[in-house]
């Protein structure tokens, strides 16, 4: 079982280090920029490390909205994102599913994602898997309840999308945890990667306020089966830095058993 954090992108090796993490995820460049991401320093020795490098896309891009302002700069930097992160040996790019605007045809939503993978297969493919991550919030999601995600992976799926099941995320929209792999799986065939965090708030409130495991409103044991279920690493979002981090991680080995 690979377990690990999202880290600071400055010396990612040293903080999976510091925490006990086999695993690391970080941004390329400033989350809420639109910014082409500067080499990284440590691109050999990640290239070369043990340690699985995920990496998250800016927060910025919305592929699915039919404001073509957004949408067209979205595209282009999310394949950015994705040879960037090629560059540095990751093996996911993690990015969100969006939403369309109040108004908006929903199915048009759907339908400028797969528009999105058309786009990266006539640019020569994403050099390694996008994973479609499930969202907090919002009446116009696109990945924040599974009917909805059954409709994006009608238009993705051909195109060999991941996906990455946060559980703050699923408990604040409106998934239920127990059994919640199984059900994505019927729907995507897949589950890539777990971010194993707790929330700040109750089921179904929309918002995306992560917590330490154990210290939110999710049952801990309900995380280490989602994790156990799909078979895939884990990566913690959770607040208080190195030692809140480390501490998450260990309790998913020791309740994993591994
Ligand atoms: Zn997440």
């Amino acid at each position: 079982m690979r377990i690990g954090a999202h880290v600071d992108p400055a010396e990612p090796l040293v903080a999976a280090t510091a925490r006990g993490a086999d695993a690391v995820q970080f941004f390329l460049a400033d989350p809420q920029g639109w910014k082409t991401p500067a080499p990284h320093p440590d691109a050999a020795a990640l290239k070369a490390s043990e340690v699985d490098v995920y990496i998250h896309a800016p927060y910025v891009i919305n592929v699915a909205t039919l404001n073509n302002r957004i949408r067209i700069p979205s595209r282009k930097l999310l394949l950015t994102h994705a040879r960037a992160a090629a560059e540095i040996g990751a093996k996911g790019l993690i990015v969100h599913g969006g939403h369309v605007n109040a108004g908006d045809d929903i199915a048009v939503g759907f339908d400028n994602w797969r528009k999105t993978f058309a786009y990266m297969e006539k640019e020569g493919g994403p050099p390694l898997p996008i994973l479609i991550e499930n969202t907090a919030g919002g009446d116009h999601a696109i990945a924040r309840r599974f009917d909805n995600l059954a409709r994006l992976w009608d238009a993705v799926g051909e195109f060999g999308a991941g996906f990455c099941l946060d559980t703050c995320h699923a408990h604040a929209g409106g998934e239920e945890l127990l059994n919640i792999v199984d059900r994505v799986k019927s729907i995507t065939g897949r589950v890539d990667l777990i971010h194993a965090n707790d929330s700040k708030d109750g089921f179904d409130s929309g918002r995306d306020r992560h917590d330490n495991l154990g210290s939110g409103k999710i049952d801990p044991d309900l995380v280490v089966a989602a994790i156990r279920a799909a078979g895939a690493p884990a990566i913690v979002e959770t607040p208080g830095g190195v030692e809140g981090q480390a501490a998450d991680i260990a309790l998913l080995r020791e309740r994993a058993g591994s």
